[in-house]
């Protein structure tokens, strides 16, 4: 089964910053999604429409937290942190 180069992949033009579930971990910087490449992402795409890129990340959220807590249903992360990481930084405030 052929293996992809490390080093090829970190060269890969254009290949998205997708959050790698249940784990909400980036699929190629392994940062927490959503990493900083997919913030600028998803303020590029949503440019026009804050309360459409609200909308989509309050639902991300809720899959991430059912995910999450899945994985981790004792010790699980905090709730205000996951908010903060994938709400909180988009609000209209910072996207200046
Ligand atoms: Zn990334």
């Amino acid at each position: 089964m052929p293996r992809t180069n490390p080093d090829d992949r970190a060269t890969t033009p254009r290949r998205p910053h997708l959050p790698l579930r249940p784990l909400w971990l980036c699929r190629v910087c392994a940062a927490p999604w959503p990493c900083a490449v997919a913030r600028l992402t998803l303020r590029r795409e949503y440019a026009h429409d804050c309360v459409g890129l609200s909308v989509y990340l309050c639902a991300v959220l809720h899959e991430a937290v059912a995910d999450l807590y899945r994985l981790n249903p004792h010790d699980g992360p905090d709730p205000a942190a996951l908010f903060t990481r994938f709400v909180g930084w988009a609000r209209p405030q910072n996207l200046r």
